[in-house]
């Protein structure tokens, strides 16, 4: 079979791609190893994203618009976002929705694990463990097949940096837990994470509870059960998940006549982990870069000049404060303290709900860093 693109991998980057190929008419092939895959993941999204890509209503199992932050102390920060919401989604559901659409759009989804990917004259073949599916003859492809990227390594892309994994399980909704049900809860305390942060996500019928850290240190099984012993949750999880997560971009992530998009190309902010909405941005940028290339013989690497354009900023200040506050319970008692400020707040929501960083007046900027140092040499 032959196609102008094959998109490995069918989590949101992939499928974003796949459906904007389609529809400009570029013959697509998505390749899935498991189409009723459970991505490990939160599924926090925020509003601009949903709004961008108009992802339907029933999808959203929960719009929150406050949060709190809990310091190693047990100091609890009352968060509010007045000009949107936090949406909580299901991958299994969701990821399913944009593999639909892409197909909608005219992709051809299959279902197949990519075991190897080899140049031939202009393009290449691809083929699959699914013996249904014949080997694949493409002119160009976009790796979407997540952190440990078989496109990446057959490819010979620039490693991905993949020192954070994260554990997440699911609780049922209980008596014990109802309370945690209508806002977002998220615990900056070095036992529950020395180097990350532990997180409480509501859904529709439960808790989505889990914290991160850098593998070669510390040993998540542990922190999440302590995280889990902290909450005071006595109950069994339905499902364990653990996954890497990629919080720094590769070196490079284009190629002449292929393109790496979302965690295969390591686009995971630092300092929230926050990877859905790059995967779907990346999957767009990638997928326009590629029809200017196959229609007007355009390099692909506009696409990555683009994304870190656009992005770059955001990587680099996440960057800075997780270097900055997450070292130690001092700095994390300081960094929830400045939280309580609605400058604060007001500026780190905009900036989060639509990606765009949010200019704060001069007076707010110089009350902000009189906080941040107040806090800090006061440890609280
Ligand atoms: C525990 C945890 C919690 C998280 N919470 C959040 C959160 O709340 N909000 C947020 O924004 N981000 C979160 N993230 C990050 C987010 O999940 C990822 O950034 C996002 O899923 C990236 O999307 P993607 O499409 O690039 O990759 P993926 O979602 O990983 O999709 C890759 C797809 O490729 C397929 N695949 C892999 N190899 C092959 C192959 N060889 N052949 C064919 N198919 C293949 C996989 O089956 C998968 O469907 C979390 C991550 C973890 C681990």
């Amino acid at each position: 079979m032959r196609y102008d693109v094959a998109v490995i991998g069918g989590g949101p980057s992939g499928a974003i791609a796949a459906a904007v190929l389609a529809t400009a008419g570029i013959s697509t092939v998505l390749i899935e190893r498991n189409l009723e895959n459970i991505k490990p993941c939160g599924g926090a999204i925020p509003l601009g994203l949903i709004e961008e890509f108009q992802i339907p209503d029933e999808l959203i199992e929960k719009k929150l618009s406050s949060m709190r932050a809990r310091s190693p102390k047990g100091r609890i920060i009352e968060m509010q976002m007045p000009n949107g919401y936090v949406g909580m989604v299901r991958r299994e559901k969701f990821d399913s929705y944009l593999r639909s659409e892409a197909e909608r759009a005219g992709a051809v989804v299959v279902e197949g694990l990519v075991k190897s990917i080899a140049n031939s004259g202009d393009g290449f073949v691809i083929n699959t463990l699914n013996d249904k599916v014949p080997s694949l003859r493409v002119r160009r492809i976009i790796g979407a097949d997540g952190a440990n990227s078989k496109t990446a390594i057959d490819l010979h892309f620039p490693p991905n940096e993949l020192k954070v994994i994260a554990m997440q399980q699911r609780f049922k909704y209980t008596p014990a837990i109802q309370d945690f049900s209508d806002t977002i809860e998220i615990w900056f305390d070095g036992d529950v994470s020395p180097d990350f942060y532990g997180w409480i996500f509501p859904k529709a019928d439960h808790l989505a509870i889990g914290t991160g850290t850098d593998d070669r240190h510390h040993n998540i099984k542990i922190l999440q059960k302590r995280f889990i012993e902290k909450i005071g949750i006595t109950d069994e999880p339905y499902l364990d998940e653990a996954a890497k997560i990629p919080m720094k971009p590769r070196k490079s992530f284009t190629q002449e006549k292929a393109i790496l998009v979302g965690d295969a190309a390591g686009l995971v902010t630092p300092a929230n982990g926050e990877g859905i909405f790059f995967a779907m941005r990346s999957g767009k940028l990638g997928a326009e870069a590629m029809i200017k290339h196959l229609n007007h013989k355009k390099p692909l690497k506009s696409y990555e000049k683009e994304f870190r354009k656009l992005y770059a900023p955001i990587f680099f200040g996440l960057d800075v404060l997780q270097s900055v506050y997450y070292r130690n319970n001092r700095l994390r008692e300081s960094f929830v303290a400045i939280c309580a400020d609605e400058d604060v707040q007001r500026i780190t929501f905009d900036s989060y709900l639509y990606k765009k960083m949010v200019p704060a007046p001069w007076s707010t900027q110089m009350k902000i860093i009189f906080k941040n140092v107040y806090h800090m040499i006061k440890g609280s």
